[in-house]
């Protein structure tokens, strides 16, 4: 069967790129910034509706463009108000987005994925079991957020204070810094003032310990870091998170202490995975207080999310109030995260796209049969 042919999308193009785009059309740059307007301040997809545009314009935009959007597959929004999208892109593949609305105030964080499933097989985590893995694009990423702007019907931009959907973490699926260049452009489009205008201060970025990336990270982007620790020796954490065995955890902190922006006023989250009977313990926060000493840091203590098959417990609710009250007499900040949106799978770790796991039993039914497994291509090549 022919692929199906898709006009370019416009979503993802950096400034440069746009105006590249418009420059073969023979437009003059001046149009970029009333296209980038539309495209995300407006929020709109119809060419015809751009109507400071020349018509001749809008038409020609429209015969070798789209603005385009990840398809809806599933829209799911939970008793606590946590409402995930599984999307799908033009190849076929799907990723989870989520919103959690925040508890206390107006707003809220849109939690982006940055790959198709995830190449580190951390152990206590949904996503890390799927097989199929690919870096999403630049549109893919802002595209996310865009089909979540959309199901709030939050268009135009509003202004900072008064914004449902006022915060983007980077802890969906992947790893995003094995992704580095998407991430970035991802980034810069939700950071321009002129369209989607989120403050740095507002986006941030979780990850395993890509030690080599970190301080580049903070110096072209400055977003808010939050590291996935999980452990306080290298023994536990190369068993939890294989990374730790080429990134140890001595590494890490050093990282940490280098990274540019990290002030007390803007901490490095440290997110500590509790599990049961693996490093719940009270010898483990003090550890843990002792390894971050003189690190501008907070904590973000969360209690393991069980999945089906997962294999670890999480802890016991007196632990982890033991763990945090450590912490805190220690002088840090140390919450404990509330699962959210538990009943549709969508808290942290629980991400992982149904496509895959239809595919999966497509295929274990297929080996069953004695035929061959043709749904598992080579995994992509990541640093
Ligand atoms: N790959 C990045 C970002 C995505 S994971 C990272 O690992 O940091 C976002 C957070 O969810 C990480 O802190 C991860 O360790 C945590 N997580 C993974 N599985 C979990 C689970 N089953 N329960 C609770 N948190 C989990
Ligand atoms: Fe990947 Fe993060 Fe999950 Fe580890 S915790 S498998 S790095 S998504």
């Amino acid at each position: 069967m022919p692929k199906p042919v898709h006009p370019a999308d416009l979503i993802g193009l950096d400034r440069e790129q746009l105006t590249e785009a418009l420059g073969d059309l023979g437009e003059k740059p001046l149009r970029v910034k009333q296209l980038w307007h539309w495209l995300y301040h407006q929020g709109e997809t119809d060419f015809a509706k751009m109507t400071t545009l020349a018509k001749a314009l809008r038409a020609r935009l429209a015969e070798r463009f789209c603005v385009g959007r990840p398809e809806l597959a599933r829209e799911q929004t939970s008793a606590d108000g946590t409402r995930k999208w599984l999307l799908r892109f033009q190849d076929g593949n799907e990723a989870e987005t989520v919103y959690i609305p925040d508890n206390d105030e107006e707003g809220g964080a849109v939690c982006l994925s940055v790959q198709v499933g995830c190449t580190l097989t951390c152990r206590f985590c949904h996503t890390g079991t799927q097989l199929l893995v690919r870096n999403l694009t630049a549109a893919e990423i802002v595209g996310q957020f865009l089909a979540a702007r959309d199901s709030y019907g939050e268009w135009p931009t509003p202004t900072d204070s008064v914004r449902k959907l006022s915060n983007v973490v980077l802890m969906g699926m992947g790893e995003p810094l094995f992704n580095y260049d998407e991430v970035a452009q991802a980034l810069r489009i939700l950071m321009d003032p002129e369209g989607l205008g989120l403050s740095r201060r507002r986006i941030t970025l979780s990850t395993s310990g890509v030690v080599p990336m970190i301080e580049r990270l903070g110096r072209e982007l400055g977003v808010n870091l939050a590291v996935s620790l999980h452990a306080v020796t290298d023994e536990v954490r190369d068993h939890l998170m294989p990374i730790n065995k080429k990134y140890p955890i001595a590494q890490l902190m050093a990282a940490l202490r280098a990274y540019p922006g990290a002030s007390n006023a803007r901490r490095i989250t440290i997110e500590y995975l509790l599990l049961r009977g693996v490093n719940d313990s009270l010898a483990d926060a003090k550890a843990l207080a002792g390894l971050v000493k003189g690190i501008p840091v907070k904590f973000n203590l969360i209690p393991f999310n069980p999945w089906p098959g997962a294999p670890f417990l999480p802890p016991a609710a007196k632990s982890v109030q033991a763990f945090s009250d450590y912490l805190f007499r220690q002088g840090y900040s140390a919450p404990i995260r509330q699962p959210r949106g538990q009943d549709i799978l969508a808290a942290c770790g629980q991400l992982r796209s149904e496509s895959q796991r239809e595919k999966m039993s497509r295929a274990k039914a297929r080996r069953a049969q004695g035929l061959a497994d043709e749904s598992h291509p080579p995994q992509a090549a990541l640093p």
